[in-house]
């Protein structure tokens, strides 16, 4: 068992910073990716249900996420299990495997008794901040292959080529690649204060960054205004980027921005949004220092809504 070597940052952006050369230029080479993938300095990262496994440690230590060598978790996947080449930590080869063909992995087979597979999520508020990115990437794209076994062209099983970067169609030739979904998140700012919104589902009194996936044909300035004008009737001139983060829930990529209301008048939709508030400067800071108001809470770190707020209390727009 083996854990990359890693650093924590608790100021950056979760499933962000990936530590690993890609190496798109071997993908292509399927002699070289055979070879690694039995080569006995690769580790492999398994994946069971979308779930990565956490190494049991002592009590209070950090997690660790769970690598292996070569020849461990092959045998609980699938014959036509997805797997993904994920790049390079210096000469050493990283690839994810989906095990989720394994009925009960943790109490039977050769992960047995080593940790236990975690939901991705709380994994992510848990693991130090490179392996985050890691598995963000590793869940993303097994999740892209679970969800594309057949061709979106003809309708013919398709099979993974590429180290995992490609699919392909036999019958009609059409290549897919894996996705990436574009979502604008965003604070409307005015004049000290910035909105922050209830979704319908959000339990209790979680409010947070209003978000939506951006449209064909749209900017992300314009999905920005479209946005706040759909749930909370605000309208909004300056747009201002803030920062992005790989979202792998299941392939999203958060546009993190601020904007600039014209005023502070708004209205929630009803529909998805059921409340709205604005925060000023002081209140969004304590909130994301992690005081309790009994009135509301924002998102943990793990969210990029958690640093938007961070940003705009610390003295953004
Ligand atoms: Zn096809």
């Amino acid at each position: 068992m083996v854990s990359l070597r890693v650093m924590s940052n608790d100021s950056l952006i979760p499933f962000t910073g990936n530590p690993l050369d890609r190496a798109s230029e071997k993908r292509t080479d399927a002699a070289w990716i055979d070879a690694k993938r039995r080569d006995p300095s690769s580790l492999i990262l398994p994946m069971w249900r979308l779930q990565p496994f956490l190494l049991s440690g002592e009590k209070n230590a950090p997690a660790e996420l769970g690598l292996f060598r070569p020849g461990l978790c092959e045998s609980m996947a699938a014959p036509d299990a997805a797997w993904v080449f994920l790049g390079l930590e210096g000469e050493r080869a990283l690839f994810a495997l989906d095990v989720s063909a394994a009925s009960d992995p943790e109490n039977s087979g050769p992960l047995a008794g080593f940790g236990k597979f975690a939901e991705a999520r709380g994994a992510a508020m848990a693991l130090p901040f490179k392996d985050v990115a890691i598995m963000g990437q590793a869940k993303a794209m097994i999740d892209w292959h679970n969800r594309h076994g057949f061709c979106a062209n003809c309708g013919t099983p398709t099979r993974l080529c590429d180290g995992g970067w490609r699919r392909i169609c036999d019958e009609c030739k059409a290549e897919h690649f894996p996705r990436t979904d574009p979502v604008v998140i965003m604070l409307a700012t005015h004049d000290g204060a910035c909105l922050v919104g209830r979704n319908k589902r959000f339990p209790g009194n979680f409010y947070s960054a209003l978000a939506g996936f951006m449209e064909p044909g749209e900017t992300i300035e314009e999905a920005v205004r479209r946005e706040l004008m759909e749930e909370v009737n605000v309208k909004v001139g300056k747009v201002h980027y803030h920062a992005t983060q790989p979202w792998p829930f299941p392939s999203s990529l958060m546009i993190g921005c601020l904007a600039e209301a014209e005023n502070r008048d708004f209205k929630p939709d009803g529909e998805e949004i059921s409340d709205a508030r604005w925060l000023d400067r002081a209140t969004a800071k304590k909130l994301i220092d992690g005081e309790k108001m009994s009135d509301i809470s924002v998102p943990p770190a793990v969210a990029i809504a958690h640093h938007l707020i961070k940003a705009f209390a610390e003295g953004g727009n």
